[in-house]
């Protein structure tokens, strides 16, 4: 069965059962865009072989939207069929394994030009990641978000994200979204504007109840206990953590004895 859809003019969405991640096929004149090549060499050639059913034009570059593993442990299939350019922002390239690694890369903006299409390539902010970056076609009103959006489960607050930066990064791809932008999360099924809004909300409430809690002097470990949140608590421990590590000094108060 062929996963690709096309949701706007030669640009194919595949919502991949495994980690339900999305991957995003762009053509032009010049030949093929991929944007994220799922989590390993064998999922990655099934991206290949999947793809190679659409269209038999030459591949011009891969697209990571970010560093994580179902993201770009595919990469090296593209590597090895031939010698493409595989495109990130430049932290999340100093993060990728040595045989996943990303080759060309860009710090606020850049294009990759398809012929009779541009693709632009804009890294809002930091957010799901230090280095997360949006696709941005206009031509077909479409917006690959990455992980910076999510449709089929809350945002994921990990390890290396950035909670309170994350609400002014959406500010920034609200910016590239107009009334009938079809924009496509990381993982699950395409959204719209209202979508990305909402969710811009959730996360700002989240970075602002851990400003406020800090700046009452409530400690680290009883914040989630504290309040309410607007998502589950269990899964947001990282952003907490990750939040209160990042405020800058004038916010904090010394807990109260
Ligand atoms: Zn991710």
């Amino acid at each position: 069965m062929q996963p690709f859809g096309e949701i706007a003019d030669r640009v194919w969405v595949a919502r991949y059962e495994a980690y339900d991640v999305n991957v995003t096929l762009v053509e032009g004149e010049a030949g093929l865009l991929v944007v994220d090549t799922r989590a390993s060499l064998d999922e990655g050639r099934a991206v290949l072989a999947d793809l190679r059913r659409l269209s038999s034009r030459p591949l011009v570059a891969v697209v990571n939207t970010h560093e994580h593993f179902d993201h770009t442990f595919g990469n090296e299939a593209f590597v090895e069929e031939r010698a493409v350019p595989v495109i990130a922002h430049e932290t999340a390239a100093a993060h990728m394994r040595a045989s996943v690694p990303a080759d060309t890369t860009f710090s606020s903006v850049t294009a990759v030009d398809l012929g009779d299409r541009a693709v632009e390539l804009v890294h809002p902010g930091r957010g799901h990641t230090g280095g997360d970056l949006v696709v941005r076609l206009g031509d077909a009103d479409v917006l690959l978000a990455g992980d910076l959006v999510e449709e089929s489960g809350m945002p994921s607050y990990g390890d290396d994200s950035y909670p309170l930066e994350w609400p002014w990064s959406l500010d920034l791809v609200l910016e590239l979204v107009g009334p009938d932008t079809v924009v496509v999360p990381g993982h699950g099924a395409p959204v719209g504007r209202d979508f990305v809004q909402d969710q811009r909300s959730a996360i700002g409430v989240v970075a602002q109840t851990i400003r406020d809690l800090a700046a009452r002097g409530v400690p680290v470990d009883q914040a989630l206990g504290t309040t309410e949140w607007p998502y589950p608590k269990e899964h947001l421990a990282d952003a907490v953590r990750r939040g209160y590590e990042q405020l800058p000094r004038s916010e904090k108060r010394l807990p109260l004895a």
